[in-house]
């Protein structure tokens, strides 16, 4: 690969290898700091891979708007736990895959298709919960279009049901909301419309702009009517990709399989993946040697917002890895490597923290950025929204706050989670951050500030907000 760049012959290169004390063999890998050696010995110029070079490989040409076409929606279930989303997820996956195809084995392959009664083909991403959601967006994969929203027809609005709004319009992703668990004698749909009020999630039946549907993942009541409901806020969406260009994808599985090696669960998002594609993914590169769809049939191609599972990767890439076709295996190789020396180096350098100083930073650095997100815990439901309303009137024309989140208690793992997804620092007022949360904000660089005095956490914003937050906390 080195002679063939360099233009020079194998046994030259292997000769001269030799010559500096290292017996490599033609297929054999040498590490950067060799080869740098060899090259300047053959008299040719060095360049390392940059992150320019990488922008440049990975081409991020915008589409023409006469090349896109509509794509299906991708849709997440989030909620509290027991509230029935793997039920949910199950039941339309049942329903809806179309049956009698011959072999039809659904497989789990982290998502999965189906077709509305009206014809609309709907992507679901088949891992309920919030983590999956966040990790995927603080690795950079918005994949999600729709939200859909499952509470409990016979519980409410409970606290991960809070968490789950909150990260739905962190990402500023439509909610549908699913009112599960109709078919019990206790379900009080009412409670839970007006329940959601108090978190600004207006519904249809409360002359709000937030769809709700009646369901039982059950019985099966109201699925289609959740189908459609999902189908018509796609459509108002007007998403579209382009399936003629490389693919670009976002993992949403991988494990190591025994038998078969890597296996990535992609979800193209633009282009069209095909077999025999040279692709890079986060920090592993490969070439597509097979694909299998949601039913485990062999697919030669996925366009956009299909699930297929990827193999021929030679490494285990991360959920929310984003997938590039690239055109050859060096370059490919080369991104790949880059990208994996670039990550030690991070890590090397500690605590990469998102702090309200770093935040006003990137807000003089970039003219764009004008908002100061942030998310509040406090005590009790009073202080809280005390806070929220303070954090609303600061700001001018070039700044604002955005509270992404509030509520009531400790400080936890999940608030983290969302924190470092949206690069925000935490408020703890009057209460401290648990164990757990501790150590999670200490490796993902969150900050998270305490406070006693209202005044004196409006002021720092206040003073962050104007750039000039002075650096004792
Ligand atoms: P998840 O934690 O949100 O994924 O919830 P699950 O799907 O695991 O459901 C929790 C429990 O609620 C299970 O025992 C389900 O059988 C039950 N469940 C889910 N949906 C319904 C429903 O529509 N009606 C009734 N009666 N029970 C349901």
């Amino acid at each position: 690969e080195l002679a063939n760049r360099m233009a020079e012959r194998v046994g030259d290169v292997i000769k001269s290898l030799m010559n500096n004390g290292v017996m490599a063999t033609q297929n054999q890998s040498i590490d950067a700091d060799t080869a740098e050696l060899i090259i300047e010995e053959f008299g040719h110029r060095v360049t390392r891979v940059s992150d320019a070079d990488v922008e440049q490989v990975i081409e991020q040409t915008e589409d023409k708007p006469e090349d896109l076409q509509p794509r299906p929606p991708v849709i997440t279930i989030m909620g509290h736990v027991d509230h029935g989303k793997t039920s949910l997820l199950d039941a339309i996956r049942k329903t809806k895959v179309v049956a009698g195809e011959a072999g039809g084995i659904t497989q789990h392959i982290g998502a999965y298709q189906v077709t509305t009664e009206g014809g609309t083909t709907l992507s679901f991403l088949d891992t309920p919960g919030h983590a999956a959601f966040t990790s995927m967006r603080s690795r950079g994969a918005q994949v999600t279009d729709i939200v859909v929203l499952v509470v409990a027809a016979d519980d409410a609005v409970m606290p991960q049901t809070v968490e789950a709004i909150a990260h739905a319009k962190a990402a500023k992703v439509p909610m549908i909301v699913a009112i599960n668990k109709i078919d019990k004698p206790e379900a009080n749909p009412t409670k839970v419309r007006t329940d959601l009020l108090q978190h600004e999630v207006v519904v249809e039946q409360m002359s709000g702009d937030v769809q709700d549907v009646e369901v039982s993942a059950q019985t099966g009541q109201g699925l289609d009517e959740l189908l459609e409901a999902i189908a018509l806020q796609a459509e108002i969406l007007e998403l579209k990709a382009n399936p003629n260009r490389p693919a670009q994808g976002a993992v949403i599985e991988a494990k190591l399989d025994v038998g078969r090696g890597p296996v990535a669960t992609v979800l193209v998002q633009n282009g069209t993946l095909k077999q025999g594609d040279i692709f890079v993914v986060g920090e592993q590169y490969g070439k597509v040697r097979a694909m299998e769809n949601d039913q485990g049939k062999r697919v030669k191609e996925a366009g956009p917002s299909v699930p297929v599972e990827v193999l021929g990767i030679n490494g285990t890439p991360e959920a929310g890895d984003v997938l590039n076709v690239v055109e050859t295996e060096a370059q490919a190789r080369e991104i790949a490597e880059y990208r994996q020396q670039a990550a030690k180096d991070k890590r090397a350098a500690a605590g990469a923290a998102t702090t309200l100083e770093q935040l006003m930073q990137k807000a003089k650095d970039d003219e764009n950025v004008s908002e100061l997100p942030i998310l509040v815990k406090a005590d009790v439901q009073g202080s809280a929204e005390a806070i929220v309303q303070a954090m609303e009137k600061i700001g001018n024309d070039e700044v604002r706050v955005r509270v992404l989140h509030y509520g009531v208690g400790a400080i936890t793992e999940t608030d983290v989670g969302l924190a470092e997804a949206s690069g925000a620092p935490i408020m703890g007022f009057n209460v401290r951050a648990n164990a757990p949360a501790r150590n999670s904000a200490n490796q993902k660089g969150v900050e998270i500030r305490y406070y006693s005095v209202i005044y004196d956490l409006v002021d720092d914003v206040k003073a962050a907000a104007s750039g000039l937050l002075s650096n004792e906390v």
